[in-house]
């Protein structure tokens, strides 16, 4: 049972995957990510298939991770007898209420920020997502791994989310199915399945640049988001905001001459200001 929801949980990962690469990529990915999904979908057990073929035609989040005794993605408490057999993995659950697949990743680094009080004025734009305390100027880095494990530690270390060594472990897999550097030297790692907050995004710069990936892009900016599962489109709309205010080589030249978390906060906010809401 235990690889059957390793299955299915790598399969919703590949086709939120092709989705982003549908939203922000070049295209030029489509067909082995078409084809990995095709071959997932084909080795399912038969009556598994149907269920998820009728689930997929509702919604590409077919999966639903548990979190707190709740459905993470439509929010329902789930009876108590239901919790102990989501647990122990032993036959498919759907939430009684979305129909979705339903499984727990006891390990699975989480949110902890503070929730935001009722009194506090309503944030808006790229506040709703980071902080200045998110901000690193200066990222030392020379590979992928460097600068995800920077940013995933300065995330535990500001109190925004549990558990760096999985977070950097689940970033680092998420790299190896398609890099998240693109051509104009960003890199969007992220991780989904990331429950119990909002969207939370740290930002990492580094004037002289480093080589990515095996295809050798360069990036200088780095943007880490953590997502919990049940915003996945939504994250999508943030990284098509983000793409288009970042797309501009002078925001980019701004954001790379902050060398201070105050004054990389300052440019980023001013540099999306019209495109992320
Ligand atoms: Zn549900």
């Amino acid at each position: 049972m235990h690889s059957l929801f390793n299955h299915l949980s790598q399969l919703q990962e590949l086709v939120l995957i092709r989705d982003e690469h549908r939203t922000t990529g070049d295209g030029t990915h489509m067909e082995r990510l078409n084809d990995s999904i095709d071959q997932l979908t084909e080795l399912l057990p038969r009556e598994v298939k149907a269920l998820y073929s009728r689930l997929y035609k509702k919604d590409h989040l077919v999966m639903a991770p548990m979190y707190n005794g709740c459905c993470a993605i439509c929010g329902m408490r789930l009876p108590v007898s239901m919790v102990q057999s989501v647990r122990v993995l032993k036959i498919i659950q759907n939430c009684p209420s979305c129909a979705r697949i339903l499984f727990e990743e006891s390990d699975a680094p989480h949110w902890v920020g503070e929730k935001p009080s009722r009194s506090a004025p309503r944030k808006s734009g790229i506040s709703r997502f980071s902080a200045e305390s998110l901000m690193l100027p200066d990222l030392k880095a020379d590979t992928a791994a460097d600068a995800i494990s920077a940013l995933s530690r300065l995330m535990e270390q500001k109190n925004f989310i549990s558990n760096s060594d999985k977070l950097i472990e689940s970033a680092l897999e998420r790299e190896a199915v398609l890099s998240t550097a693109m051509d104009n030297g960003i890199a969007f790692p992220h991780v989904r399945g990331v429950e119990g907050g909002g969207l939370t995004m740290a930002l990492g710069t580094s004037r002289q640049g480093f080589v990515y990936d095996d295809a050798g892009t360069k990036v200088n900016i780095v943007i880490f988001i953590t997502i919990p599962t049940a915003v996945s489109a939504f994250y999508l709309r943030l990284m098509t905001g983000l793409t288009e205010s970042l797309v501009k080589e002078q925001n980019r030249e701004a954001l790379l001459a902050a060398t201070t978390a105050p004054l990389l906060w300052k440019a980023l906010t001013k540099a999306t200001r019209y495109t992320v809401k």
